[in-house]
């Protein structure tokens, strides 16, 4: 049994109380993941709940309650407002008349701001706040311009620290679940993604908070892929097309196109913008072997922090030169300079680049530099190739995986086709600004607006 429903990873964040079902968050704060190595990496399925609130639920706003009362801090040049259950808020004037509502200062029909900056008085004071009769706050300017502000706008918007974090969280989903070799392999319905929102949108956050999901009853042939690039925007258009064919080729142009052994890898860090998602169908699986692997990058990541703080450091610094030169769609040389382990500016682990087919012979590092470089990725490499971080499946005529190829290495062992039928999957790419996107528009339809 590695296969589990969507409907544990894939809650409202406002919704969720406490860690999710199973697993623990392993989230680093702070500078660069010294947090995350007091917290060692867990495993989806191992962890006991540890009733600790989520960053998403700790902080604001319930809906509906409403404003008690709103007065101007003139010295500080901010609006106070007291909620009706307690808490207060503060808002600089400044940002408050910069983002007046009204149809002068904000085109509703474009959802954007038609003031300009230039005629903003950043220095502004204000005439009267007050609490309208619709509990709003209302706020007259020294020109008289008047502002009115929706209670509930304004208390998502507040400046607190938890607040922030909590927009953050819902706007961008960057909280994960890391996992090991025991991970339930989260599994969707193809017919289901396809034209029920919320199935769909439980793909698509698991697909960013666990990183991987299956989908199941998909057709075996070709074609699947323009659906799900139907359903949610558009592919990636790449060197090697639109959608490919993963088969045993001859003269392959890619270690892919060969039937034998391709170890744990992230696809085209050559390319300057890494692909985000992989989609892969399994139209034709082998007679014998060709089971796929896939390993947590992330969780990889901070079992090296954990253990070797320098090969963590030099990893997440030192710039690897990729390249990919031949022939497919066009002609193509790429080469592209990327981090293996790329952490984001709250410290925590963003992405992933590791592909040993295509890291150049070209490394721009001083000699002196260079064997440290090999022992720091050959610790990563190590780590991730332990047993208990491999999860393998075998995939069937039909089976469809959906994965982060920002985080998610993923390889396949080596096989034998049917005589007659050779191992074939349909592969395609699509970037995680079209995702993330159908997520938002997806999550809007099921939950309403943020
Ligand atoms: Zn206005």
């Amino acid at each position: 049994m590695w296969m589990s429903k969507l409907a544990r990873f894939a809650q409202p964040a406002l919704q969720r109380s406490t860690s999710a079902v199973g697993c623990r968050r392993v989230w680093t704060r702070g500078g660069p993941g010294l947090t995350a190595a007091a917290h060692p990496a867990s495993c989806l399925t191992s962890v006991q709940h540890r009733g600790h609130q989520t960053v998403v639920s700790a902080s604001i706003p319930k809906t509906g309650h409403g404003v008690r009362h709103a007065l101007a801090l003139d010295e500080e040049r901010l609006v106070e407002v007291e909620w009706e259950d307690g808490g207060q808020s503060l808002y600089p004037f400044s940002w408050l008349r910069d983002n007046c509502q009204c149809p002068l200062c904000f085109l509703r029909s474009a959802q954007a701001r038609r003031l300009y900056l230039l005629d903003v008085d950043i220095h502004t004071g204000v005439d009267v706040v007050q609490v309208t009769d619709d509990n709003k706050v209302s706020i007259v300017w020294p020109d008289q311009h008047t502002s009115v502000f929706d209670a509930e706008w304004l208390r998502k918007r507040c400046f607190s620290p938890a607040a922030r974090k909590t927009m953050q969280e819902e706007l961008f989903i960057n909280e994960r679940y890391y996992w090991d070799c025991k991970l339930h392999l989260p599994t969707a319905d193809f017919n289901e993604v396809l034209h029920d929102d919320k199935a769909a949108l439980a793909w698509l956050t698991s697909l960013r908070r666990v990183g991987v999901v299956y989908l199941r009853g998909a057709p075996a042939e070709q074609g699947q892929l323009d659906k799900l690039e139907e359903r949610l925007g558009f592919l990636k258009m790449t060197f090697y097309g639109r959608l490919w064919l993963v088969q045993d080729k001859p003269q392959p142009n890619n270690l892919a196109y060969t039937s034998g052994r391709f170890h744990h890898h992230t696809d085209y860090p050559a390319l300057p913008s890494t692909p985000g998602i992989q989609l892969l169908h399994c139209i034709n699986p082998a007679a014998e072997g060709g089971e796929s692997e896939i390993v947590d990058g992330f969780h990889a990541a901070l079992q090296l922090l954990a253990e070797d703080p320098k090969a963590y450091q030099i990893l997440t610094s030192v710039l690897v030169d990729y390249k990919d030169t031949g022939a497919d769609y066009c002609e193509y040389m790429l080469n592209a300079r990327k981090h293996t382990i790329s952490v984001d500016q709250e410290g925590r682990v963003s992405g992933i680049n590791l592909n040993n087919a295509t890291r150049g012979s070209v490394l721009d590092l001083p000699v002196q530099e260079v064997q440290p470089f090999y022992r720091a990725l050959r610790a990563y490499v190590d780590i991730m190739n332990r047993p208990e971080n491999v999860v393998t499946f075998q995939m069937q005529a039909g089976d469809l995986v959906t994965f982060d190829n920002t985080r998610i290495l993923h390889g396949r062992k080596s096989f034998i086709s049917f005589p007659d039928r050779p191992r074939l999957l349909e592969g395609a790419y699509m970037d995680w600004d079209v995702v993330l996107s159908r997520l938002r528009v997806l999550r809007k339809s099921v939950q309403g607006d943020i």
